[in-house]
């Protein structure tokens, strides 16, 4: 049976197991904002699903008193985007970490950007693999020394808002876990949003990486003159990697692959077979 909240608070998506992450994980705020995020919009815990995949951030469905799959490595989006074809009715979240979904998992990520399918992905990036103990991701900076990069790291940057863009994702944006209250908006605004979600939520690693400080001196509002139907100055703000800019970049209206499943189911109903063996056989 459908349960419905009347004046839901964060506390009402809470579930009663701990959070495991480390004292002073960004993670926690991200967890504060996405529970602010879903009472905002008051939605039911039994039409919501939080998906996951492996990681330190992945751990988040745990905590939640919505549905959740904590699935495997680099997978959230294979299960999400499958739960959301089947079950177009619940409101499906893809949360992890920048590991699962840029390394392991990028090649679904860029499948499931194409298709606009109506799932929202919260990507905590600490640009580290914290819970395998602080090696390089795809998001860490070309020469950042690690236990296993002694001599820096030889690859480049992997830039996930450029990345999204290039994908022509539906919406992009990037929050701050120290933001919860702003991040709280963009996860609300990404869920209400009809088609492919991307936030990128800028989540320090104190025990293996970032400490608050640097990110708290280096984000800067998107400018409020920014117009996010501009996708060419959504690139420009992505670009700019030593001020990482925080807010909506890019946001468009167009079909969703749900949708789109729904008209082919009823499109299906009047195929005629005859005039497609007749053309292909
Ligand atoms: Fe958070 Fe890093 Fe600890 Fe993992 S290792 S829980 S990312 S602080
Ligand atoms: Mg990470």
């Amino acid at each position: 049976m459908t349960q419905t909240i009347i004046n839901p608070t964060p506390k009402d998506y809470k579930s009663t197991v701990k959070p495991t992450w480390c004292p002073g994980c960004g993670d926690f705020g991200v967890l504060n904002a996405t529970l602010r995020g879903i009472s905002g919009m008051k939605l039911a815990p039994d039409q919501t699903v939080v998906v996951s995949g492996i990681g330190c951030s992945s751990r988040f469905p745990h905590f939640m008193k919505t549905f959740g799959f904590h699935s495997v490595h680099g997978r959230a989006l294979p299960v999400a985007q499958g739960l959301k074809m089947a079950r177009p009715d619940l409101t499906v979240v893809a949360v992890g970490g920048d590991g699962d979904f840029f390394s392991i998992g990028a090649g679904h990520l860029v499948h499931a950007a194409l298709r606009n399918i109506d799932i929202t992905v919260v990507v905590m990036d600490n640009e580290i693999y914290g819970l395998t103990k602080g090696q390089t991701s795809p998001t860490s900076p070309h020469g950042h020394v690690t236990k296993s990069t002694p001599y820096g790291l030889m690859a480049s940057q992997f830039n996930p808002l450029l990345t999204a863009l290039s994908l022509n994702v539906s919406f992009v944006a990037r929050g701050y876990s120290a933001k919860p209250k702003e991040l709280a908006a963009l996860i609300e605004q990404g869920i209400q949003h009809k088609g492919f979600s991307f936030i990128h939520a800028l989540s320090p690693c104190p025990t293996f990486y970032h400490t608050f400080d640097a990110w708290d001196a280096a984000v800067t509002p998107v400018p409020e003159d920014h117009d996010p139907s501009d996708r060419a100055k959504a690139m420009a703000l992505a670009m700019e990697t030593e001020k990482p800019f925080i807010g909506l970049l890019y946001r468009e209206e167009r079909p969703t692959m749900d949708q789109a499943a729904q008209q082919l189911v009823e499109k299906a109903k009047e195929f005629d077979v005859e005039q497609y063996i007749q053309r292909f056989a």
